[in-house]
């Protein structure tokens, strides 16, 4: 009995535990290095699929060589990193196993330093070499819920798994780990910066300015009827009066390996100089709940308590009961009806002209439906779907809204779809943070934007010569 013991507990350490390269010690986790990195690998395609990377050569050499250098002062200075840029508004980071790590575009102009952006990628690294998302991932497989975090990046809409994927999307790896493992993320990004010559207490003002980005986001999120922007690393209490946090930060500061730390806010404010702010053109912008896109030439207003999330995918809107998709069918010839019942099967079918547009609606089943309407030689096709007939029934007449609302850019829209841009300029004398709102595209909100952007919120103003960040 002994020896048999003795075999059962060998066997679950040899498949079972490995050594977590931050404390040295055994870890339960059920996967090892090579393990990790094929793990990482495989999400690594459906993340680049879901957000897609933005599209510059440039900035994407400048973040990796930050991060590598990060990465070199690491516990796993082995490991092979990547860094991308994602192109999504959305202001986060966050890695997978194995050392794939992404920055979103849209937290970058709320960085002012190298030595934040540093801050943004240390933390992230810190996540990895303590094998965090190893972790979750062991425990998620241990209660039988691992295969949701590996595909949850593959939102298939219109089975209720996928209805389900679709709300928690956003969780799990993208909204972090929890305190106790954001923190030790933030003490292992804090070391890294002060070994590669930062200072770290970057690491404060990151989480400071993040912080109150996310406050005024929320606040305008819910004028806006959407999901706030808030970044994974940050908890309820502001970082200045987190004294567990100020602690981590504060042990760092001695392993600082520079008398005089760099701080590189001109090289960093010359590589965001002109990137996209808000809704990537190239991937439709949404402007009050209207999804427009530049290059296809099209608008569709959806419900306006509905919240609309985009990927180079598909267009997904819901309300929380109903979900509507919007996708596209190229090089179609024939007509919308026959398109929905060949490709739907039968039910209550309506054809319809809007805007000059032929379309049709299908009437699935008592919860669900489809339209389709040709525009040139392309269909776009709307599914809906809710959770029971009530629900349906409720959604129906915005269901039927959106579609009809379908139609080519006006002029107004053609502006608007263009997207928005970061331009950095030098303040003059007597320059305003008001005056610079007044001539901004982003209209009632752009005094507080501004301020935000430039570190100057809630009263700050500009100082003649100074680099400002303004939005064009
Ligand atoms: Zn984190």
């Amino acid at each position: 009995m002994k020896s048999g013991l003795l075999v059962l507990s060998m066997v679950a350490c040899l498949s079972g535990c490995a050594m977590n390269p931050v404390s040295g010690k055994q870890d339960f986790v059920m996967m090892s290095e090579s393990d990790e990195i094929a793990l990482g690998k495989k999400s690594d395609i459906e993340v680049r699929k879901e957000y897609g990377v933005y599209d510059s050569p440039l900035l994407q050499d400048y973040v990796d060589k930050v991060g590598q250098r990060l990465a070199k002062n690491s516990h796993r200075p082995g490991l092979q990193y990547h860094f991308t840029v994602v192109d999504s508004p959305e202001v986060n980071a966050f890695a997978l196993p194995g050392g794939y790590i992404y920055i979103t575009r849209g937290i970058l102009p709320y960085l002012d330093s190298e030595a934040e952006l540093a801050a943004v990628l240390g933390h992230e690294i810190g996540h990895v070499t303590a094998r965090h998302a190893v972790k979750q991932y062991t425990a998620a497989t241990a209660a039988g819920i691992g295969v949701q975090i590996a595909s949850i990046f593959v939102p298939e809409i219109n089975t209720q798994a996928g209805y389900n994927l679709v709300n928690v999307t956003g969780s799990a790896l993208l909204s972090g780990y929890g305190r106790e493992h954001e923190l030790e993320a933030d003490r292992l990004g804090s070391a890294y910066l002060a070994k590669t010559g930062y200072d770290p207490h970057a690491m404060m003002d990151v989480l400071s300015i993040l912080k109150e980005q996310e406050q005024f986001d929320i606040a305008q999120a819910k004028l806006e009827h959407r999901e706030p922007r808030g970044y994974h690393g940050l908890f309820a209490s502001h970082p200045d009066s987190d004294t567990r946090l100020q602690q981590v930060v504060g042990e760092a500061s001695k392993l600082q390996a520079a008398s005089h730390p760099v701080e590189g806010r001109r090289i960093y404010l010359e590589h965001i100089n002109g990137i996209i702010f808000g809704d990537s053109p190239s991937q439709g912008v949404v402007r009050n709940n209207e999804f427009l896109h530049e290059k296809l030439d099209i608008a569709i207003q959806f419900p306006e308590n509905w919240t609309i999330k985009n990927s180079p995918k598909q267009l997904v809107a819901t309300n929380g009961d109903a979900v509507m998709s919007l996708s596209l069918v190229d090089a179609f010839q024939g007509n919308p009806s026959d398109y929905l019942l060949h490709r739907f099967g039968r039910g209550e079918l309506t054809s319809f002209r809007s805007s000059g547009l032929e379309g049709a609606l299908l009437f699935v089943s008592e919860k669900s439906a489809a339209g389709a309407i040709k525009m040139g030689d392309k269909l776009y096709v709307v599914r809906a779907a809710a959770k029971s007939s009530i629900a349906f029934s409720d959604a129906r007449p915005g269901i039927e809204k959106t579609l009809h609302s379908f139609h080519p850019l006006t002029d107004i829209e053609k502006r608007l779809a263009r997207g928005l841009r970061i331009s950095v300029r030098k303040a003059n004398p007597g320059d305003t943070y008001e005056a610079y709102a007044s001539k901004s595209p982003l209209g009632k909100n752009a005094l507080g934007y501004l301020r935000l952007l430039n570190h100057a919120y809630p009263d700050g103003e500009p100082h003649p010569g100074d680099a400002v960040k303004l939005v064009e």
